[in-house]
């Protein structure tokens, strides 16, 4: 875990000014890290009836994609409004400053199916909170979330209840 440790660097004030912003592009770099990211994200999941993982945009795509090839599952894009061309279903949610909102194609996912949802950073849980929901909104279960980096004195995993959270470094 310190060798991922070491591939995430800090760029202070960035996007705006009193926000620390955990850089994972050199992780993403390094073969050797993005290999060993990818298999401790999905390892708690070998076996664990999943049918699909979604990922959030942008920074989960990435992830998302790599553990669902590894898990043998397909993928799911959570994005941002007005990018996804079929029909969709949205959630509109809080930030910390402002809001925000996500959207899911209607047929991505439905009753029966057993979600992963993957996100590279775990902050205040909003985003990953809405994500639940609108996965769930289609009649999907969700069954766990995981993280590249979990930042805990913003207590997202307290926002996301009973659901199982995974995640990989704690700051
Ligand atoms: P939140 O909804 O507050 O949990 O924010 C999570 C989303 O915002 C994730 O998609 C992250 O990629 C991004 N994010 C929030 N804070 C940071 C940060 N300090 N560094 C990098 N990404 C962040």
């Amino acid at each position: 875990m310190e060798r991922l440790r070491s591939k995430i660097r800090d760029i202070p004030d960035f996007p705006k000014p009193g926000i620390v912003f955990k850089d994972i592009t050199p992780l993403l770099r390094d073969p050797a890290a993005l290999h060993l990211a990818v298999q401790q994200l999905l390892h708690p999941f070998i076996g664990g009836n999943l049918t699909a993982v979604a990922g959030i945009e942008a920074r989960g795509f990435i992830f998302g994609a790599l553990v669902a090839r590894e898990l043998g599952l397909g993928f799911v894009p959570l994005r941002k409004p007005g990018k996804l061309p079929y029909d969709v279903r949205s959630i509109d949610y809080e930030l910390e400053y402002g809001s925000a909102a996500l959207e899911v194609h209607l047929d991505a996912v439905g009753k029966g199916d057993r979600v992963l949802i993957i996100d590279d950073l775990l902050a205040t849980g909003g985003t990953a909170k809405a994500s639940c929901e609108l996965l769930e909104s289609l009649g999907a279960e969700v069954a766990a979330l995981a993280f590249v980096v979990e930042l805990d004195f913003l207590k997202g995993r307290e926002k996301l209840g009973p659901y199982p959270i995974h995640s990989l470094l704690n700051y």
